[in-house]
């Protein structure tokens, strides 16, 4: 049995995962919001009522934004400021009496799609959120590449490559740098990209609404935005050539960013052609939950 916990800024959520990966048992609570011990406290009753009621112990996973520092042991780069600086991980340890292990979501979703999900098969698995933040996760050989600085993935705050005038330097971004793919593939970004033609502020969903229904605005922005998604994934293909490119996060469910996106991916690698598949994420929100559980390798 495996554990998986994913501790969102609203609500924290756990599951059980059988090692054949089907649900035991799943469950959702509210986050303290902006208490620190509270949020430790909550997230060890959970595990131990959990683990009490399948009446078997199991591995502990956690699914975070941030990541812990390799220098300090500290969380980091957490929207949820609250856990910014704090041992996240030990605390949980000693809360719990039991390691547990810790990653950002956007691991949590590579290692959950590439376990038993969109990506299940494939050798190297590149996992990208595309939502509140852009973030990514690589897999190899079913294990997550972490990296040396523990940043192994995070392709959102690279610049956009391939930048046209207009583009260039780009808006500013909240990690202190100019023109990062995040301010043109989150949520936001393609709420301005939109604005800037229509003048109205529509969120994500209301955008590919009315590109469904023929509305120019609309149509043109979302057709830049898988512009700039392709030229985006294309250095990551460079780099890593993956066998299978893993979208999740709200924006991944936008139908029409996948048709002829590998196409258009191909336009800018160093290629005659290629073979890479783009597909949606399979287990859709549960990403984090699920790849947390997965972070255990299973006993053999
Ligand atoms: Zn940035």
């Amino acid at each position: 049995m495996r554990i998986g916990v994913d501790l969102g800024g609203t609500k924290i959520e756990i599951i059980a995962l059988g090692d054949d990966g089907a649900t035991a048992l799943r469950r959702r609570v509210e986050t303290p919001v902006a208490d620190y011990a509270g949020t430790v406290r909550t997230i060890a009753e959970l595990v131990q009522s959990v683990q009490s009621q399948i009446s078997t112990s199991a591995t502990v996973g956690i699914a975070t934004p941030g990541a812990l520092s390799p220098q300090s042991g500290l969380l980091r780069n957490s929207n949820s400021v609250v856990l910014n600086g704090k041992p996240l991980d030990q605390d949980i340890t000693s809360a719990l009496g039991q390691p547990v292990r810790l990653e950002n979501d956007a691991n949590c979703l590579a290692i959950s799609e590439a376990a038993d999900g969109a990506g299940a098969g494939s050798r190297v698995v590149f996992g990208a959120i595309l939502g509140t933040g852009v973030g990514g996760g690589m897999v190899v050989d079913g294990k997550i590449l972490t990296g040396l600085n523990r940043i192994g993935g995070e392709w959102g705050h690279n610049p956009l490559p391939w930048a046209t005038d207009s583009e260039h330097p780009g808006h500013k971004c909240y990690c202190g740098k100019c023109g990062c793919i995040e301010t043109f593939l989150s949520g936001a970004g393609l709420t301005r990209e939109h604005f800037s033609r229509s003048q109205k502020e529509f969120p994500a969903e209301r955008i590919a609404a009315a590109e469904q229904a023929g509305e120019p605005h609309a149509v043109r922005a979302l057709a830049t935005y898988k512009n700039r998604l392709a030229r985006s994934l294309a250095a990551v293909v460079n780099i890593l050539d993956p066998d299978v490119i893993v979208l999740g996060g709200g924006i991944s469910n936008i139908d029409m960013l996948y048709s002829g996106l590998p196409e258009l991916i191909g336009e800018h690698v160093f290629s005659d052609g290629i073979r890479t598949r783009v597909v949606r994420a399979a287990h859709g929100d549960s990403s984090g939950v699920r790849g947390a559980a997965w972070l255990w390798p299973i006993k053999t």
